[in-house]
Order: C-alpha cells, then sequence, then structure tokens
C-alpha cells in the first residue's frame, strides 16, 4: 500500500481550531500515513506534533507556510523538513508575527472608523496561539453577527478593497525561500491555483522562485479544481519542479475540507517525498 501524504494543515498555534496533538490524532484516523504541521509564520506546535505523531505511530514532517509579498500579491510558501532550531527561519518568522501584531491594530482601528468596536479584544481571544490573523478577527465578527460565516466575513470586510484589510509588506519571496533552505527544508509554492495570477504573471513567479532555490509546487490542494490540477502537474513538468499535496485542514468547522481527503498527485508528477528515506523511515 502506497503511503498517504498530507503535507499541509493548521493547528491552534497559527489559525486552525485543533491542537498538534489533537490534528495529529485526527489524521491518523484519517487514514493519513505521513503529515506535515505547517502552521502560518510559527514552528511552536512541532514538538507537540512530533510527540503525539510517535505515539500515534504516524510521520510527522516539521513544516511551516511563510507568508510572502511578490509583487504586491500575498503568496505563500511552505517548508518542509525544516529544523525549527535554525537561528535564520526563527528570525524571519518573528519579524512576520511583529508585522502581524501591529497589523492587528490597525485592523481594529479601521473596522472601529465603521462602528464596529472591541475587535482587537475580540480578535485577541480566539489567537491564543502564537500570533494573531485575519481568521481571529473573522470569528470575532461572525460571533457578534457581522456576517453569517467565515467565507462572508472574508468577502465583507477581510479581504483587498474592504473595510478591514489592511496592505502591508510580508517577506520577500527570496527571504522566505531563504529561511526555508538554510533551515534544511524543501520550498513549495502553496495553493498556486489560488493567487487568481494571470498566466504570464504566475509563470514570472514560478521562474523566480525556482532561481531562489524553490523546490516544489503544491499541485494537489483543497483550494484547487481538477483543471488547476492539471495545470499545476503541467508547470510542475516544465520548471522541474517536485510536485506536493496538502489539505490546508484548518479544522472539523470546516466541514468540506478533510486531512488526507484530495485526489492523487497525476501520476506525471514527481513528488516532492520522492527521496525522503533519509528522513522520513518508510
Ligand atoms: P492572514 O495570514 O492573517 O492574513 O490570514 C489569512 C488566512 O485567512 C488564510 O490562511 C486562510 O486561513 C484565511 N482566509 C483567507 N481568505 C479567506 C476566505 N476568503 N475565506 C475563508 N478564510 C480565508
Ligand atoms: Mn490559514
Ligand atoms: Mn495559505
Ligand atoms: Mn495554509
Amino acid at each position: 500500500m502506497p503511503l498517504i501524504y498530507d503535507l499541509h494543515a493548521h493547528s491552534i498555534v497559527s489559525d486552525g481550531s485543533l491542537t498538534p496533538a489533537e490534528l495529529v490524532a485526527r489524521a491518523k484516523l484519517m487514514g493519513v500515513d505521513v503529515l506535515a504541521l505547517t502552521d502560518h509564520d510559527a514552528t511552536d506546535g512541532l514538538a507537540e506534533a512530533g510527540q503525539a505523531a510517535t505515539e500515534q505511530g504516524i510521520i510527522l514532517v516539521p513544516g511551516v507556510e511563510v507568508s510572502v509579498t511578490w509583487n504586491g500579491a500575498t503568496i505563500h510558501i511552505i517548508g518542509l523538513g525544516i529544523d525549527p532550531q535554525c537561528a535564520a527561519l526563527q528570525e524571519g518568522l518573528k519579524k512576520l508575527r511583529e508585522f502581524r501584531k501591529w497589523r492587528a491594530g490597525e485592523i481594529a482601528r479601521r473596522l472601529s472608523a465603521k462602528g464596529i468596536d472591541g475587535a482587537l479584544e475580540g480578535a485577541e481571544k480566539f489567537a491564543t496561539g502564537a500570533l494573531i490573523s485575519r481568521t481571529h478577527f473573522a470569528r470575532f465578527l461572525v460571533e457578534n453577527g457581522y456576517a453569517r460565516d467565515i467565507r462572508d466575513v472574508f468577502k465583507r470586510y477581510l479581504v483587498h478593497n474592504k473595510p478591514g484589510y489592511v496592505p502591508g509588506q510580508w517577506a520577500t519571496l527570496e527571504e522566505a525561500v531563504s529561511w526555508i533552505n538554510a533551515a534544511g527544508g524543501q520550498a513549495v509554492v502553496a495553493h498556486p491555483g489560488r493567487y487568481r495570477l494571470t498566466a504570464s504573471k504566475l509563470r514570472q513567479l514560478l521562474a523566480e522562485f525556482k532561481a531562489c532555490g524553490g523546490a516544489g509546487l503544491e499541485v494537489v490542494s483543497s483550494a484547487h479544481s481538477q483543471s488547476d490540477c492539471l495545470t499545476m502537474a503541467r508547470y510542475s513538468a516544465q520548471f522541474d519542479f517536485l510536485a506536493s499535496r496538502g489539505s490546508d485542514y484548518h479544522g472539523p468547522e470546516h466541514i468540506w475540507v478533510e486531512l488526507g481527503k484530495i485526489p492523487p498527485l497525476p501520476v506525471e508528477c514527481q513528488p516532492i517525498w520522492h527521496n525522503w528515506q533519509s528522513h522520513v523511515p518508510v
């Protein structure tokens, strides 16, 4: 039986709703053999997840999802197989979390100008992990009846051109890849079909990502349509990228996404795990 890989998932350390140990238990239940914990801009959950994985008999790949600004767009770069002790990585992630703190105050000020008070304290109540995210604001806004669900609240308040959106500068593409590579990991463009880039911009992103040492593309993602998967499989071949597979799981309340329950990699792809024997016992 081939192993089942899910290489993109979140815990309460960032904007997921399960603890790292609960996430690992659920992955086991869903038949996942190899799970990557990839919290946004933080690695604080890896020790707990690693311990739980040993207990449950699954393999935990230490990961992270780094926020990047590229050509004005927010892009996410996953690091797989990282050493969380790496100082360059941790210094970089710390700056991103500091930006998040500043941005949270700014989001709250902007919402307050629209008559929504108490958003910072409200969001902080949900942000019990290492950082504060727009998802925590979304939960506060839904709880207080400003929108009917998380998707709706993003659309109305938290995306570009909406009252609670704050533009800003995350890491550069080069920085993110260099931190991941310094930590001994492999850098992967997360959900490349989600950015709504034109084909030529996406090709430019992939060329620059390749040039600065990127290793792979997340070909299969819960954010991808079947045609996105095929497009990304084609780009992987053209740019000589390895292919990754991840659900981007955030918790059981997102009922349309489940750990491990995404299509297999298209057969023509070279899996990112093809030479992992060195650090993943198979
Ligand atoms: P942040 O990194 O704090 O800007 O928040 C981004 C996170 O918000 C993503 O990782 C998703 O989990 C979530 N998110 C972004 N856009 C949406 C959306 N349209 N609907 C639901 N969740 C979203
Ligand atoms: Mn998220
Ligand atoms: Mn993402
Ligand atoms: Mn994610």
